[in-house]
């Protein structure tokens, strides 16, 4: 008898920067090129952290650092604003091998919003924190706070303001932090309403991970929180499945929780990743009104994106596989 071969072990890597309108004729030259040099700094970031063994979790952490630290997303620096002028902040984490996760909604002050969410969910017995109480267990555990003008820039502020005219809502005073130069040196894209990150790997053991960081959407209001700190809608990862992180019109991903609703087409029905992306993306969410995308990878190695709008930031790579970047909806 022939012993089986064992498995290819093979690590994998996808970003994404958000969906949105993000169209050729809109973004100059140096625009894009800030963008595509971004996401590969943040895709090799990631690789780095796989190739040398580490685990899916620490290159999504690795890989979100960076994306919440850029002005250019709409996570940590860069978020936009709430109706009432805060910066009110969303992220989770999720390890596929055993389905701990880890989330936070409507936090201010912690300079990363994911590595919080990932504190919740290793060193509390709880999967989700809001507001005031998230806000003292990260400070509680050391991690790095900062002064919420410290996410503050003037492009969002200009964000918020066009559309509190667009709804005739009352424009707040504007909070400290804006006085400070434009650290995204006006290279800043205004995609429309989404510019969240989330990241998604598998590692040499096999394992998937997924995690997703955002301000949310200009002009929330009420406390809303939106799908990405939703385990299900806008984060999921399970070894008997995938790793998904969506970004988009975040009410309709919570209705059709979108990242649950994809791993439950490969799990239960066995579709291929790619196929179980366009069905939710392309069909269900298309159907039902909303916008925005998916990047996913399966613990075999298939990686996937899908999206309805006209562009996403994304990025990929994977053992073998050079870094790639794309924004428009042509490119591969
Ligand atoms: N999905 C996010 C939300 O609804 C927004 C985004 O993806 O940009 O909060």
């Amino acid at each position: 008898m022939t012993k089986q071969a064992e498995p290819a072990r093979k690590w994998a890597i996808l970003v994404h920067g958000g969906a949105g309108t993000i169209e050729r004729n809109q973004l100059r030259p140096e625009q894009e090129a800030a963008y595509r040099a971004a996401l590969s700094k943040v895709v090799e970031a990631g690789a780095a952290v796989l190739d040398r063994g580490g685990s899916a979790l620490d290159a999504v952490e690795a890989a979100i650092h960076l994306l919440e630290d850029d002005p250019l997303f709409n996570s940590g620096r860069g978020a936009v604003f709430t109706a009432e002028g805060r910066i009110e902040l969303d992220a989770s984490i999720m390890d596929g091998a055993s389905l701990a996760a880890g989330a936070v909604a409507g936090v201010t002050r912690t300079r990363s919003p994911l590595t919080l969410a990932r504190t919740v969910m290793e060193k509390s017995p709880h999967v989700m924190m809001v507001g005031a109480g998230a806000d003292a267990f990260s400070a509680s555990q050391g991690l790095e706070q900062v002064d919420p003008g410290y996410f503050a820039t003037q492009r969002r502020w200009r964000s918020l303001e066009n559309f509190l005219k667009a709804h005739d809502l009352p424009i707040p005073a504007k909070p400290p932090g804006l006085e400070q130069p434009d650290p995204a040196n006006g290279l800043a894209h205004d995609e429309g309403k989404h510019g969240t990150v989330g990241v998604v790997a598998l590692d040499l053991k096999g394992d998937v991970a997924a995690g997703t960081s955002t301000g949310g959407t200009t002009g929330k209001q009420w406390g809303r929180v939106g799908d990405s700190p939703i385990i299900g809608a806008g984060t999921y990862a399970s070894n008997a499945s995938c790793a998904v992180s969506a970004t988009g019109s975040g009410e309709y991903f919570i209705r059709l929780t979108v990242a649950r609703d994809i791993a439950a087409l490969v799990e239960l029905k066995g579709m291929s990743l790619q196929a179980a992306a366009d069905e939710v993306i392309q069909n269900k969410l298309t159907a039902l009104g909303g916008d925005g995308g998916i990047i996913a990878v399966a613990p075999d190695g298939q990686l996937a994106w899908s999206f309805n709008t006209s562009g996403m930031y994304r990025g990929r790579a994977a053992l073998g596989e050079p870094v790639s970047v794309g924004i428009y909806k042509d490119e591969p």
